[in-house]
């Protein structure tokens, strides 16, 4: 750190996503992390235009209704829309940089389940994530940390991964923390393709919170029509 670089302040994370809908694994993942690493701050970030996968089934509006529905639910977490809120696609690169201008002296945090982790190489100018933010990544049941680490492997962060969490409170950027959290077998995709089957609430309730299963009750969202594979 130059000498004359503003104090480190407190870190902020955020969890990106597209939220199709929001379920109780990001939720869980979310609060147990901000609790075990002590981030005082978690802010869920919905993407506007989804550039690693295929369109969602419900709007940008609605997805970000849903998230603000459901961190009422969990203390500790927020809602940022800034992806939603601004014409480009929702590149991380650019959303970090904006973060960075914002907050230039507080470690930022990306958590990111360990699936969208192994895929990190196609995003959009990658190695210069490392540059704006830590990385904490999440297992995931159904995905190995070595298979998510081997494809992805290169000099760029293999050097970056650290066993100790306290380079992300003592460092703006730069360090890849695996961290493991209680797996959570819950996803978008799963939650979709069960509404769409004409699943009852009962059924679903374990997998998010009820307002929000209101909420795509009241929308009719994920009904057969809509249903998508992710
Ligand atoms: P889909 O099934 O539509 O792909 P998803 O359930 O993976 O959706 P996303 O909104 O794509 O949800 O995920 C946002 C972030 O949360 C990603 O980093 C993803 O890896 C992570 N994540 C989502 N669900 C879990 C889970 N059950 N366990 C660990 N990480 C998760």
């Amino acid at each position: 750190m130059p000498a004359d670089a503003p104090p480190i302040t407190s870190p902020l994370a955020v969890l990106g996503g597209t939220f199709d809908p929001v379920h109780w694994g990001h939720l869980r993942i979310a609060s147990e992390t901000a609790t075990t690493l002590k981030l005082p701050e978690v802010r869920l970030m919905p993407s506007k235009t989804p550039v690693h996968r295929a369109t969602p089934g419900a709007s940008s509006e609605q997805r970000l209704a849903m998230l603000r529905i459901a961190v009422a639910q969990v203390p500790g977490l927020a809602v940022d829309d800034r992806e939603l809120n601004r014409d480009t696609p929702s590149y991380t690169a650019l959303t970090l940089e904006s973060l960075r201008q914002e907050f230039p002296s507080r470690p930022l945090i990306w958590l990111i389940g360990i699936d969208a982790f192994m895929h990190i190489n196609l995003w959009y100018e990658w190695p210069r994530l490392f540059e704006l933010a830590h990385f904490v990544v999440l297992n995931r049941p159904g995905f190995a940390v070595s298979q998510a680490l081997s494809p992805t492997a290169s000099e760029v962060w293999q050097g970056r991964l650290t066993r100790s969490a306290s380079p992300l409170t003592d460092t703006t950027h730069g360090s890849i923390f695996l961290h493991t959290v209680t797996p959570q077998s819950i996803s978008a995709t799963a939650i979709r393709n069960t509404i769409a089957a004409g699943a009852t609430d009962a059924a679903l309730l374990t997998l998010l919170p009820m307002p929000v299963l209101a909420y795509i009750r009241a929308h009719q969202l994920y009904r057969p029509a809509q249903a998508a594979s992710g």
